[in-house]
């Protein structure tokens, strides 16, 4: 890493208009007003208020597409990432939904395995998962709830976990789980919110690629795995918390290959 690249933000380090980028972008938000008018009333985006998830509702803002966004409230954010919803209701004037999780399932899980300060869920991946399962999935089911469609930020080049995500499937023969920017790369997603002066989470300037509760999120160096930052005690397995998992799914071969924490010429 040169000193620049130390001190340089995200969009300097990531930013680049790589082949296809402007026909990516339309392919995107043909898929956002395809899902907007097929599920009229019943399509949320659930952001993370990660980088990907700042292009996604700036999609929906700036061609007004009849799409709520909601989050997860879970408790354990960063200030900074909190600090985005006010931002996105000043520049886009949506209020962001918040879901938190129930007061009494929290001091169920913190009577049996502790609070959140003493970090249980760093003591195995059972009570990790308990966790988000308290503080993620169960919150999720309610933010579903009376939706027929939702939109995610996932992106195959994410993870080897991710590395076959769809544009859209089918969850529960019911509900429609949507990425429009699953073919998206790193670079697209920060020349896309430089062009368009998207608000993004100020941790992404602290070589946070990939940001969730704080407990559970660190920085990563360059030419690390974007979500190796995430539950970085845990060395096996694909690094998630349930919200995009399939449990009855084999994970699917690799055929595009995740990205490394890179800077971009
Ligand atoms: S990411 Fe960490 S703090 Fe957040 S719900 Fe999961 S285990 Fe709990």
């Amino acid at each position: 890493m040169t000193a620049a690249h130390a001190t340089a933000t995200a969009i300097a380090r990531h930013a680049k208009a790589l082949p296809g980028y402007e026909a990516r972008v339309a392919a995107a938000l043909a898929r956002l007003s395809a899902a907007a008018q097929a599920h009229a009333g019943r399509i949320v985006q659930a952001t993370s208020l990660g980088a990907e998830d700042m292009v996604l509702t700036d999609l929906i803002a700036r061609h007004r597409l009849p799409i709520a966004v909601a989050t997860l409230d879970t408790g354990a954010l960063h200030d900074q990432t909190l600090a985005l919803l006010p931002q996105i209701a000043a520049r886009y004037g949506i209020e962001v939904e918040r879901h938190a999780p129930r007061a009494d399932a929290l001091a169920s899980f913190a009577a049996e395995h502790g609070k959140l300060e003493a970090f249980p869920m760093r003591r195995s991946v059972e009570i990790r998962k308990a966790c988000c399962a308290v503080r993620k999935l169960e919150p999720l089911q309610r933010l579903l709830a009376g939706r027929s469609a939702w939109i995610t930020g996932l992106r195959r080049g994410q993870s080897d976990g991710r590395a076959e995500v769809p544009f859209a499937e089918t969850e529960a023969s019911t509900r429609e789980k949507l990425s429009p920017i699953a073919d998206w790369a790193w670079a697209d997603v920060w020349h896309y919110i430089a062009k368009n002066e998207v608000p993004y989470n100020a941790l992404h300037d602290a070589f946070f690629p990939s940001i969730g509760c704080a407990p559970c999120t660190r920085a990563v160096a360059l030419g690390e795995d974007l979500r190796s930052g995430r539950w970085w005690w845990e060395q096996d397995g694909a690094k998630e918390c349930g919200l995009h998992v399939h449990p009855l799914q084999a994970p699917a071969p690799r055929s595009q290959p995740h990205e490394p924490l890179a800077t971009t010429p």
